[in-house]
């Protein structure tokens, strides 16, 4: 099995909200730096890549679905499923190479919408129970198949707490990866685009 991964996440929603722009700005620079390839698929014909991600070698766009481009070699493709019977373990790095994401947003409680995937018939793993953001879910695979991480040792937080000042939070339904700085790993400009959302729904209140 070759070295270099590809991560491919099939895009079901309608647009490219900001939220998931850099989302996929994340998985594609860290697949840049660790020599794996990012593959959005299933790309509306009309659909304008924004220029952060082009400009990144390791990142592919695509019009075409999962089950077109894998048609001939489905076995090298693993789904990572919230609902597989089994977790992703370092072993899977040498079963596969390609490992594909639901390209749609958390919800909470979640809408099982990877279920889409799940029904072209890929093998499917799971990244322990608690949901994660898709680029967190890339970050936490990478860690698995390249850095060799059993799950249960990967420094997770969960549902953190985004201070905005003495009285106001938000708390982020999800588990995410510990950075070497106690904190969460999100995306570069994630915590302003929350904090953007949080006031103004507390102005949509007012
Ligand atoms: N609420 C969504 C999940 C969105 S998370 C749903 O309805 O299915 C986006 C993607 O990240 C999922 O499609 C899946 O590929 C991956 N993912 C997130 N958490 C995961 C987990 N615990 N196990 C496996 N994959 C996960």
């Amino acid at each position: 099995m070759s070295a270099s991964k590809t991560y491919i996440v099939e895009h079901l929603d309608e647009e490219l909200g900001p939220w998931s722009e850099l989302e996929y700005l994340a998985i594609a620079k860290e697949s840049q730096e660790n020599g794996a390839k990012f593959c959005l698929s299933s790309l509306p014909a009309a659909f304008k890549v924004p220029e952060g991600l082009t400009a990144i070698p390791a990142f592919i766009a695509e019009t075409r679905g999962v089950e077109e481009i894998y048609a001939q070699d489905k076995s090298r493709v693993c789904l990572l499923d919230p609902a597989a019977a089994k977790d992703l373990a370092p072993e899977d790095g040498e079963t596969f190479d390609v490992f594909l994401f639901g390209g749609i947003l958390g919800d909470d409680p979640p809408r099982d919408r990877t279920s889409e995937l799940r029904k072209k018939g890929f093998e499917g793993r799971r990244l322990g129970p608690k949901q994660m953001t898709t680029d967190t879910a890339v970050r936490v695979t990478r860690m698995v198949v390249e850095q060799k991480f059993p799950l249960a040792e990967i420094p997770y937080l969960d549902f953190p707490e985004l201070k905005w000042n003495e009285h106001e939070s938000t708390e982020m339904p999800f588990r995410y990866v510990k950075g070497e700085d106690g904190k969460p790993i999100m995306p570069a400009g994630m915590v302003e685009l929350i904090k953007k959302d949080a006031d103004k729904a507390i102005d949509d209140l007012m």
